[in-house]
């Protein structure tokens, strides 16, 4: 049988480690994920001595150079065609109370494997006997019963570091492993040392809960956030979401549980995470705009656009890159638009008016609205997608008679100021978005000289009206 740990890679380094007379190791992710038969591309090499001259040896034989050395912590990197080839020499860590960044001393393989977050991430397979997996803490049998469990006692484990608190959650949502429980208790207890002032950056946290949005189930690391209490730290606008109650014709779930059936759709359909960030936010004003009226039951009325207002802010406390705010502050503010257009009598004008405000991100709008649709009634169901499918066949019937992606006035605002003798100024702005409005409102088509005899046709009682 074929060994899991031989490739032409993995035996070059083999071959550099005999005749450099170096100890080394297979480690983490890389002997998890090939027992798991999981693809991986980033291999850890454990090191016993200095780990940089290791690799200084591997990248000239490999005919390559080190694409990063750090002499200081014994670790060198080299990417080697589509491999990330990462060496680290043996080491055992200490820590501080105020920083996750461990006083660091070279040392030998049991210290090194002592020292990693979880039992599944802490075997070693010997380079010179990959026959041989060295499993100090059962993370054989921990990734057989699909278990999340740190090495040594998890308090201290999260204490030390509290990213690792991200990191269990994040492989169990990826892997869909369990937390041990009493693992999952020190989450509970430790989930405060998150947002200790500068112990872990939060960059290094958002970055596992975009890894949590990418799993194919993001709600099963969700849920674990919430259930843990790390929610109310990383991301408490959304645990708020919790117990708000929303029992009516359309929804039987609290927010919450709504909203992750929602990621888990969106991620069904899509890879984009931007999509399955956006479903995890869009009903994120539904606790502040709640109010109970007698005859209806509960009412969150605006939340779609209070929801689009407080994206900025939390863009901006989680790091998340700004060119992607518009985006999501759109698929918020339009994510009910759609619902009213499918019944009777309504005018292509209304249908122009959401094609034109959601432009590129009409797909993503429509399939976040479908996603949207978590009733368990099969007929109700049925229904509201007969709905949507009947909306998007009218707004392609409307794009086709007018192609209003990327929608603005065929007359350009400098022909505007030519003809009607203008410099820039708000005219220009007042005459421009008439001629839209005549467009959206279907008074004349989507065309250059329909647009011109319009503007002819308005412009006098518009200057008129602005002096
Ligand atoms: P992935 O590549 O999906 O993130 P990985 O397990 O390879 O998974 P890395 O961040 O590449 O994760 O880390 C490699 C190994 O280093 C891990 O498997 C683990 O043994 C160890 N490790 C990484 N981060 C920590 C940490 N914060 N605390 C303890 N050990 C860690």
């Amino acid at each position: 049988m074929k060994n899991i740990f031989k490739n032409t890679i993995i035996n070059k380094i083999s071959k550099i480690a005999v005749e450099n007379n170096f100890d080394v190791f297979l480690v983490g992710g890389y002997v998890r994920d090939r027992i798991l038969e999981l693809p991986s591309t980033d291999i850890d090499f454990m090191v016993l001595g200095d780990a940089t001259e290791f690799a200084e040896s591997a990248a000239k034989q490999l005919k390559t150079n080190l694409d990063a050395v750090y002499k200081k912590f014994g670790t060198a990197l080299i990417n080697y065609k589509e491999y990330k080839l990462e060496f680290s020499s043996a080491r055992k860590e200490s820590y501080k109370k105020d920083s996750r960044k461990p006083k660091i001393e070279f040392s030998n393989l049991e210290d090194d494997l002592s020292r990693r977050d979880f039992t599944i991430n802490a075997l070693a397979v010997p380079l010179s006997n990959p026959e041989k997996i060295i499993d100090l803490f059962d993370g054989l049998k921990d990734i057989e019963k699909k278990v999340i469990r740190t090495p040594l006692d998890p308090e201290r484990t999260f204490d030390d570091d509290p990213l690792r608190i991200m990191r269990a959650i994040r492989f169990a949502s990826q892997l869909e492993f369990q937390i041990e429980p009493e693992t999952f208790s020190a989450i509970n207890k430790m989930a405060y040392r998150l947002k200790e002032d500068k112990v872990v950056s939060q960059e290094r946290i958002t970055n596992e809960l975009i890894l949590i949005l990418k799993s194919k189930k993001p709600s099963i690391g969700l849920d674990l956030m919430y259930l843990s209490g790390v929610m109310d730290y990383v991301f408490p606008e959304i645990s708020t979401m919790a117990g708000v109650d929303q029992t009516s014709a359309y929804h039987h779930k609290d927010v919450f549980h709504h909203t992750l059936q929602v990621v888990d759709n969106t991620a069904k359909i899509s890879d984009d995470i931007w999509l399955r960030f956006a479903a995890l936010v869009h009903d994120i004003a539904k606790p502040k705009t709640k109010r109970f009226v007698e005859g209806t039951g509960w009412t969150f009325h605006g939340h779609s656009e209070i929801g689009a207002r407080m994206i900025k802010k939390i863009f901006n406390n989680l790091k998340l890159p700004l060119n992607k705010l518009n985006y999501v502050e759109k698929l918020i503010r339009l994510h009910l638009r759609p619902i009213p257009l499918s019944e009777e009598g309504v005018t292509d004008s209304a249908i122009r008016r959401l094609a034109a405000e959601a432009g590129e991100e009409l797909p993503d709008l429509m399939k976040l609205c479908r996603a949207d649709i978590t009733s368990k009634n099969p007929e109700k169901m049925k229904r509201f997608i007969a709905n949507y499918d009947k909306i998007e066949k009218r707004i392609l019937e409307v794009q086709e008679k007018d192609d209003l992606r990327n929608f603005q006035s065929p007359v350009r605002g400098e022909e505007i100021m030519e003809i009607c003798n203008l410099h820039p100024s708000k005219a220009v702005g007042t005459i421009k978005k008439a001629i839209e409005e005549a467009i959206l409102e279907g008074i004349i088509p989507n065309e250059y000289d329909a647009a011109k005899e319009y503007l002819y046709k308005i412009k006098d009682d518009i200057l008129n009206n602005i002096k």
